[in-house]
């Protein structure tokens, strides 16, 4: 799938599972958005289209101006208090970050392994927003399992897998974008609505 409609539904699960209110529903798109796009940091260079490098920035941007935000504001999204293991945390999810940028495309980024050392860091940073993260992360690993070239799920085992479904930039991957950038605003809505 395309980065864009990576950002999108990671975006729709995590505010699938928020709780009604703007607070929560606004860090749930930024986290899901960003854990949506992550995995696809094994793709990233200069030379990159402009579509990963665009969601990949827009995701990390986005992330950064949620924590940033709440640390200044504390309008409780649940920062860990602990200060030393949200500098731990910071600076685990740029080791993997880095790692991944290393890494061949839809190796270590798109497994289990790597959803849970993320999502690991993200739960020291912020334990509540974790969740959102980690379900823009899973999302992102079962649409790719959907296309027709494998993801190596089990990563550090060799095998690559996939559901021969679809192509990346295929009829569904504009679906699933179109869908999602429809239901999010509506959904958000709706949340809002019986909050
Ligand atoms: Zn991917």
């Amino acid at each position: 799938m395309m980065s864009k409609t990576h950002l999108c539904v990671g975006a729709l699960w995590a505010l699938a599972i928020a709780p009604n209110n703007p607070i929560a529903c606004t860090a749930a798109i930024a986290m899901g958005g960003f854990g949506g796009v992550a995995p696809d940091v094994d793709i990233v260079s200069l030379k990159s289209k402009n579509d990963v490098l665009v969601c990949q920035l827009t995701g990390l941007i986005g992330a950064a101006c949620l924590l940033y935000a709440s640390k200044l504001f504390d309008f409780g999204i649940g920062l860990n208090p602990n200060e030393e293991e949200v500098w731990m945390g910071g600076a685990g999810f740029v080791f993997l970050y880095l790692i991944g940028a290393w890494t061949n495309h839809r190796s270590f980024t798109h497994s289990i392994l790597a959803l849970f050392l993320f999502t690991v860091c993200v739960n020291l940073i912020s334990p509540s927003l974790a969740v959102y993260f980690a379900i823009g992360y899973l999302s992102h690993l079962m649409l790719d399992l959907l296309n027709r070239r494998g993801i190596q799920l089990f990563f550090p085992l060799d095998s690559r897998i996939c559901l021969h479904l679809c192509y990346a930039k295929g009829a569904a991957n504009r679906f699933l974008m179109s869908a999602s950038l429809i239901t999010i605003p509506i959904l958000f809505a709706a949340k809002i609505w019986v909050w």
